[in-house]
C-alpha cells in the first residue's frame, strides 16, 4: 500500500447519534459565541470599582474570552450592571439593553443591581430585573472579582447554545 493512499474510517460515535456532525454545528458556533463575549460595563458606583479589579491583571477576565470592553451597545453582547441604578436611569439602561446585539446576556453584579441593596428608597430601582431580563445575579456588597468571574462561567453553562435572544 502506498503511503499516500487515503483510508476512510468509520465516523466516531456522536453525542446524539446520527446527524451529529451536521446538527452540532449550531452548538459549536454557540459555544464560540458564548465564550468570546464583548462586555458592556454599566458601572455606576462602588461595585464598578470591584469590576475594574476583575478586569485588572490579578483576576483578568480577558483570560476567559472577554478581552474587549465595548462602550457601544451595538457591539456588545454581555451587559454587566454593577452599582446602584436610580429609577431615573432605568429608561436609559433599558434602551442600552435593547440596542445590544443578539444573543445577549445580562449580569446583575452586587446587591444594588440585583435588589436595590441597602437603598430601599423612592429614587432607587429595586432590582434591574424590573426593567430587563437578568441571566445571573451576583450577590455581595460588593461581590469579589472571583464571583464576577464565576458568574461569567455560570452564564456560559446556562447558555451554551445560540437560542438565547
Ligand atoms: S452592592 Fe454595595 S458595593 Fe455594590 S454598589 Fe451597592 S452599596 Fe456599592
Amino acid at each position: 500500500m502506498s503511503s499516500t493512499e487515503i483510508t476512510i474510517t468509520n465516523a466516531p460515535p456522536g453525542l446524539e447519534g446520527p446527524g451529529y456532525f451536521v446538527t452540532n454545528l449550531d452548538k459549536v458556533i454557540g459555544m464560540a459565541r458564548s465564550n468570546s463575549l464583548w462586555p458592556l460595563p454599566f458601572a455606576t458606583s462602588c461595585c464598578g470599582i470591584e469590576f475594574m479589579a476583575t478586569m485588572g491583571s490579578n483576576y483578568d477576565l480577558a483570560r476567559f474570552g472577554s478581552e474587549r470592553m465595548s462602550f457601544s451597545p451595538r457591539q456588545a453582547d454581555l451587559l454587566i450592571i454593577a452599582g446602584t441604578i436610580a429609577k431615573k436611569l432605568g429608561p436609559v439602561l433599558r434602551q442600552i439593553y435593547l440596542q445590544m446585539a443578539e444573543p445577549r446576556w445580562v449580569l446583575a453584579v452586587g446587591a444594588c443591581a440585583s435588589t436595590g441593596g441597602i437603598f430601599d428608597s423612592y429614587s432607587v430601582l429595586q432590582g434591574v430585573d424590573k426593567i430587563i431580563p437578568v441571566d445571573v445575579y451576583v450577590p455581595g456588597c460588593p461581590p469579589r472579582p472571583e464571583q464576577v468571574t464565576r458568574a461569567n462561567f455560570r452564564r456560559n453553562n446556562a447558555n451554551s447554545g445560540i437560542s438565547k435572544k
